[in-house]
């Protein structure tokens, strides 16, 4: 890690002194658990068809949709990622200093190191989830697919098709989470960004809503943000060197 003392320490009195402040994390915070990026070189979708992956599809063959993602799902959580250092700075700093965290991620890691549902925005939703678009009905992933005989898994109230509850390729963002992470956006004294590269809108429109009304924008990310995002902070570095960095100073 590079020496960044003095920059940290402004960072971390701000976090200090704000109200309300607002962790937007992507890919990046969850690469160092074992999680592969999906996008990029050597990202899953150099191996994968995206288009397997398409809500139509989803919809019009159910059973081949679930054969590909299972697949998918052995060789992406093969090991069962646990939180890394980034997670844990994250939740030391949710004790009294960071209202909420806004995800791209679909791990569930956050939770997991000890952030309350609640506080979590899923943007992309939770693939430990499966969802019935007919009924709403929702459920563990594993236990769902664990128990079933036959594919596609079936819903547990109504018996249609399950999906994951994750945004698949042409689908909206859920309505109620960009809202709530828009209004946090607008809200918070820091926003601070971990492991995204702000290039997947309208994910990436959040932190431009905090830049609009005054709002500390702080960015940690190995690769530089777009120039569409001009953050009063930037830590081109590993994440989980930077966000336990951060936490230490700001609980100094
Ligand atoms: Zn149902």
């Amino acid at each position: 890690m590079k020496t960044y003392t003095g920059r940290i320490r402004e960072v971390a009195d701000e976090i200090r002194e704000g109200d309300l402040n607002v962790a937007f994390t992507g890919a990046g915070v969850s690469t160092s658990s074992g999680i592969p990026d999906f996008r990029g070189e050597d990202g899953l979708w150099e191996r994968y068809d995206p288009t397997a992956f398409m809500i139509e599809r989803f919809r019009s063959d159910p059973a081949s949709f679930w054969e590909t993602l299972l697949e998918v799902r052995d060789e992406a959580f093969a090991e069962d990622p646990e939180p890394n250092p980034a997670h844990d700075a994250l939740t030391r700093l949710h004790d009294g200093h960071i209202g909420a965290v806004v995800t791209q991620n679909v791990d569930g890691l956050h939770q997991e190191s000890g952030i309350p549902e609640d506080d979590v925005v899923e943007l992309h939703g939770n693939v430990e989830r499966v969802v019935c678009e007919a009924c709403g009905w929702r459920a563990d992933a594993d236990e769902t697919v664990e128990g079933m005989d036959k594919l596609p898994p079936a819903c547990g109230s109504c018996g249609d098709a399950v999906k994951p509850d994750t945004v698949l390729f042409g689908e909206r963002l859920p309505e109620d989470a960009l809202g709530k992470a828009r209004q946090l956006a607008e809200k918070a004294d820091v926003v601070l960004v971990a492991g995204s590269s702000l290039t997947v809108e309208p994910a990436a429109s959040i932190p431009r809503i905090a830049e609009r009304n005054g709002t500390t924008v702080v960015v940690v990310n190995f690769d530089p943000t777009p120039p569409s995002v001009s953050p009063d902070y930037e830590f081109n570095d590993d994440v989980t060197d930077l966000l336990p960095a951060i936490a230490d100073e700001v609980m100094r």
